[in-house]
Formats: structure tokens, sequence, C-alpha cells
């Protein structure tokens, strides 16, 4: 009997589909290119045709130009080649994707970045039962568990009153977690203006575009030190130490990231309020999600394999790292 999974081929530049021609978040352009989101390190510029879902497709028109796309939304089964497949919601970012794909009698699920908790700017995480399962492993140590989203929000806007007189300027990944920040802050009864840095305007207004309500939003460019005072203001991360952040008054550093765990990370980006908020699966949701599908092998694409390997093989289940290049773990 054939090896399971045997028709999906790990190469170096990404995961080729064989039976129907096609490359899952290829990292150099491909004629045929299924691409699971948004973040730069998965969806590329340059391909000859890209399956995505619509809202995938939009943020790579924003960031590469037009593409020939084919858009495919949530649950919808496609036959390309002798696999059937379709894309359902993988709760990291808007328009984020597993890819399920059956051939043979074997059902193989890609899952590209995924988190369990709930977010407010993309549907939940859905579970798909597999033979396969295809998993990243950014935090796959068991020192990695993300605390609750809200108690972590409760404390920046803690900060915020503390000191009306000051800003708090958060650093977040310009996709993603940007607006899920927004969101946050909104669930949590916060209705005051949030400024923001330039570099998140398109994506800000393509989140909207789909629906994603982010209330009042100022841009910094426009307002004084005096209207940014008690207020949050969000900036890409590369943003916090930058003579850009001299135009907001006495900012409050904050950054908002998995990594925010490690306090040496913190340090060097001199973050004084550091926010444990990951759109990327911890250590309980990537091992609670293997046992919840109970798949016979998993796959790990990028991370930190060997512990979650390690654990894998303790539980019975067979696993492998893929050693994909090009993918990297500070988009969270
Ligand atoms: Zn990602």
């Amino acid at each position: 009997m054939a090896r399971l999974g045997s028709w999906i081929k790990a190469q170096a530049e990404g995961i080729y589909v064989e039976p129907a021609d096609a490359w899952i978040d290829p990292s150099e352009p491909k004629p045929r290119a299924w691409v699971t989101h948004g973040h730069a390190d998965h969806a590329r510029g340059g391909h000859g045709a890209v399956l995505a879902t619509p809202e995938t497709l939009a943020i790579m028109e924003t960031r590469y130009g037009p593409q020939s796309g084919q858009p495919i939304a949530y649950d919808e089964m496609i036959r390309v080649g002798e696999v059937e497949v379709r894309f359902v919601p993988a709760g990291h970012v808007l328009g984020s994707a597993q890819i399920v794909m059956e051939h043979r009698g074997e059902r193989v699920v890609v899952s590209g970045d995924y988190k369990r908790r709930p977010d407010p700017t993309c549907p939940c995480f859905v579970p798909v039962p597999c033979d396969v399962f295809v998993t990243e492993a950014t935090f796959g140590l068991p020192v990695f568990r993300h605390p609750d989203t809200g108690s972590e929000i409760d404390r920046l806007l803690h900060r915020l009153r503390a000191d009306p007189s000051r800003c708090v300027l958060v650093g977040a990944y310009a996709l993603g977690k940007a607006q899920r920040i927004i969101t946050e802050l909104r669930a949590r009864g916060h209705h005051d203006p949030i400024f923001f840095h330039g570099a998140i305007e398109r994506l800000n207004q393509l989140y909207e575009s789909f629906g994603v309500e982010l209330g009042e939003l100022k841009h910094t460019a426009s307002a004084t030190k005096a209207e940014m005072a008690g207020h949050v203001v969000i900036a890409p991360p590369s943003a916090l130490n930058d003579r850009w952040s001299r135009r907001l008054p006495d900012p409050v550093t904050a950054m908002a990231s998995g990594w925010m765990r490690i306090r040496q990370r913190a340090r060097q980006r001199n973050v004084e309020l550091p926010l444990i908020i990951s759109d990327h699966a911890d250590w309980d949701e990537l091992t609670m999600t293997i046992r919840e599908l109970a798949p016979s092998e998993v796959w790990i694409t990028h991370g930190r394999e060997e512990a979650l390997k390690h654990w894998c093989m303790t539980h019975q289940i067979k696993a492998c790292e893929l050693n994909l290049v090009g993918y990297e773990d500070e988009d969270d």
C-alpha cells in the first residue's frame, strides 16, 4: 500500500499537490498557487493562477496589484485535476483558510497559520477530521500558553486611564493584528477614536469593506499631540522606535504579540507594556487540535517542530517535519 498522502510532495519552496499540479503557499512564483492567507510569507506575488478566498485575493491585490485569481468561498467544493478541494476557516486573519483535499479516499488538511480562540475579525477555525494534518508550530513549546485576550486588553485600557496626559502606542502587525486589537478594544467597550499610523490605513479600509466594523479611526498625521493624549495609537512594530513616534504625546510603548511571552523580545523593542495577544495557536491549542482531528499522521511545516513531534509520538501519532523554507514567524 502506498504511503499516506504520497500524492503530496513537500518541496523546499512549498507543498506540491501532484494530481492537481498546484502549489500551496509557494515561496517562488508558480503557474498554479493555492494561498491559505494574506501574510507576505504565505502569499507572494507573481503566480500564474491563484486560488484563494475573496478576502485573501483582495489583500494580495492591495499588495501586489491585479491577480489572475479565482475566488473560492469558504466550504465551496471544487475539483482541480484529480483532487476535490475546499477552503475552510482557519481563524488566523481575515480570509484565512485551511485547505482540505481529498484524493483516492484520503483526506489531507493543510492548516496554514491558525488559532482556536475567537477573533472578532474572522470566522473561527473549523476542525475537519483527516488522515494527514499539516500544521504550523510557531508556538510549539509548552512554555507558550497565551493568556485570555480580554484580560490583556483590560491591562491596555487600565494603563491608558492611569495617565490621561500620555497615549498608549501599540505595535501590531499591519495585517490582522492591528485590526484585531481595534475590534477587541471595541468589544471591551472602548469607543473613543483610535489613532493609526498611515502604514495600516489601506488594510483598515479593506477590513471595513468586508464588513469588519472598526469604529471611529483617525490618522495620526492630521492630529496634534494634545488630541492624541489619553488615546490608543496603533502602528506597525517597525514604527515603535522610529522618529515618527516623536509626534506622539509621551507614548507608553506597548506591543501585541505572542512573542511578548519572552521578556527578552520585549526588551529588544523597548516595550514597556507587553501584551500577549497572538494570531497563532499556542501549545494547548496545537495539541487540542491534533487530539480533536485524530489524524494518522501530522506533518509540521514551520516553527518549533521538535516538541510537537515528540508529543505526537507519545500519543501514537506519526509525525514528521517538512522543513519548508521562507515561512517566518514574525507575523505575530
Ligand atoms: Zn500568518
